[in-house]
């Protein structure tokens, strides 16, 4: 689930969608599709201590 990027950063790899770390507030993590940018994404995941604890919004690719 989670993997490197090519530039030593830390991602998210969820079945075809990956995402970058975004947002960090204390323990919790905020992660962006990295197709945010490109198609518009909404799609983002909250991590807790290295949890998934929330999936929001929905792709659009
Ligand atoms: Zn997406």
């Amino acid at each position: 689930m989670f993997v490197a990027t090519n530039r030593g950063q830390r991602a998210i790899q969820l079945g075809r969608y990956r995402f970058t770390r975004g947002r960090c507030t204390g323990s919790k993590t905020v992660w962006r599709c990295v197709k945010q940018t490109t198609a518009g994404c909404k799609a983002m995941i909250t991590t807790v201590e290295n949890a998934i604890v929330k999936l929001t919004g929905e792709h659009t690719h």
